[in-house]
């Protein structure tokens, strides 16, 4: 079978067009061998490789396209913690596991940070992360996130701000109140992930691109086949997340790809910038499916949004995003729009990344219904955890069980869709 063979290089992005290093690693030719071969070069690929790395171990990581290539190098660059449906997680097991929840729910965030400082990667790293209340009814949410952190003792600074401070700093009168914290933040998602690549690269992961992997040969060190070679290892991981169409008899059907879109305008004049951003932070909206934007490191308004769940991109992404930024910025009207881009979000029915194995030695991680910078860097390090034996937090999300839709995927994919039209509604009422 021939799968994901078409060799691509990035999106016409904002990120790709602003990029610290081109990358250019070799195609995957004859055979190699590892202790542990990962599948995909994204966020999930590259920290569960770069944490196999600084544990000593050997790493083969094969990409089908360019680091950072899916939706880690497209993404909104909004760093948020958490992990989708940890909540359930959590709730399965009673108060026994709170604790280990809550620093999963933080985890990500640290290894951010501590990455960025130790390899030091220009990404444009900030901190400053801001929700806001788009109907009256959400700001009573506000509490809760209080009350979640003074039970744990959260070290990091949060404020909550009135629906008047929320229009004052950012220029919109969209809002009814935000709540920002200072522990998320945002940066810029290719550059961290080519960034974290590189740290790998250097402390010994060979790194192919344009190499996609057709399929593997299972036995007690498994093959995993391109074109023009193959890896042996004796471990395997997919983390081909919305991208990935291999081993379709266990992952078909489990993570569905629906899109997101993003438009950058042109860099924006001072007064702009002290209008609608002052405080330079990353904006996003509590509804179901959101809307989120920030300002890049040369002052472009990068926003987005607009879910699409089934699986048909729109034939114009400035056309689909453009009335939602002016929506909240209607004195933008006259900027000129530089880029346009979308990319794919892998969407799990009961939102828990799925995690697991096909056989003892080939283990997949994939599923953060769009809400992955932070998540996929925590689940990188569970699976290098679960690799070296340690199984407790592996355990916790793959025990969850997913139920994988009939029929096709393109099915599964309207289905969804109509599950998510309800949600669209809703976020529509007060
Ligand atoms: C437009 C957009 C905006 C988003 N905004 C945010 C945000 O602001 N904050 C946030 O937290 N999350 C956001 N997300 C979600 C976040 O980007 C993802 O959850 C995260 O990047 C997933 O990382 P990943 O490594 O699992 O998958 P990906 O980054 O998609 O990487 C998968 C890689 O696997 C490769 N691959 C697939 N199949 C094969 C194969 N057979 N052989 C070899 N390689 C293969 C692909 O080429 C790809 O490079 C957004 C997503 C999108 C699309």
């Amino acid at each position: 079978m021939r799968i994901n063979d078409q060799k691509q290089e990035h999106t016409s992005s904002y990120y790709a067009a602003s990029v610290n290093e081109v990358t250019d690693y070799p195609v995957l030719e004859g055979a190699k061998s590892a202790d542990v071969c990962v599948v995909g070069a994204g966020f999930t690929g590259v920290a569960t490789a770069l944490t196999l790395a600084e544990r000593g171990y050997s790493v083969a990581l094969v990409e089908g396209n360019r680091v950072g290539w899916g939706a880690s190098g497209r993404n909104g660059g909004q760093v948020i913690n958490g992990i989708s449906g940890l909540e359930k997680i959590r709730k399965k097991h009673g108060g026994r596991i709170d604790q280990m929840v809550w620093d999963l729910k933080w985890r990500g965030n640290d290894i951010i940070y501590d990455r960025v400082e130790k390899y030091g990667i220009q990404c444009d790293l900030k901190s400053g992360w801001l929700e806001v209340a788009t109907k009256p009814s959400q700001v009573a949410w506000f509490d809760d996130f209080v009350e979640e952190r003074e039970k744990y003792n959260h070290p990091y600074k949060y404020e909550i701000w009135s629906k008047e401070e929320t229009r004052d700093r950012l220029g919109t009168d969209a809002f009814h109140g935000g709540f920002i914290c200072f522990r998320d933040g945002q940066l810029h998602p290719l550059n961290l992930c080519i960034g974290e690549a590189r740290a790998a690269h250097n402390l010994g992961v060979r790194i192919f691109e344009q190499s996609p992997v057709t399929g593997i040969e299972h036995g007690e060190r498994p093959r995993v086949q391109t074109a023009s070679g193959y890896v042996e290892a004796d471990a395997v991981v997919l983390a081909g997340n919305a991208y990935s169409l291999m081993e379709p008899k266990h992952l078909s059907n489990l993570v569905f790809p629906a899109g997101s879109y993003i438009i950058g305008t042109e860099p924006l004049s001072e007064d702009v910038v002290n209008e609608i951003n002052p405080r330079d932070i990353a904006v996003c909206d509590l509804n179901e499916v959101v809307d989120y934007f920030r300002l890049s490191a040369d002052k472009r308004l990068l926003y987005g949004g607009a879910c699409n769940y089934s699986g048909r991109d729109p034939a114009s992404i400035k056309s689909y995003i453009l009335p939602r930024m002016l929506n909240v910025y209607p004195q933008l009207k006259d900027v000129r729009i530089d880029f346009e881009w979308g990319g794919k979000i892998g969407i799990v029915l009961n939102r828990i990344p799925a995690v697991g194995r096909i056989n003892r030695n080939v283990y997949y991680c994939q599923g953060y219904s769009g809400h992955g910078v932070a998540a996929t860097h925590v689940m990188g390090e569970v699976m290098a955890d679960a690799i070296g034996g340690t199984m407790e937090r592996y355990d916790l999300f793959a025990d969850m069980g997913h139920f994988r839709l009939p029929g096709s995927q393109w099915v599964g994919n309207q289905i969804i869709a109509l599950g998510m039209l309800f949600y669209k509604m809703k976020d529509k009422l007060g």
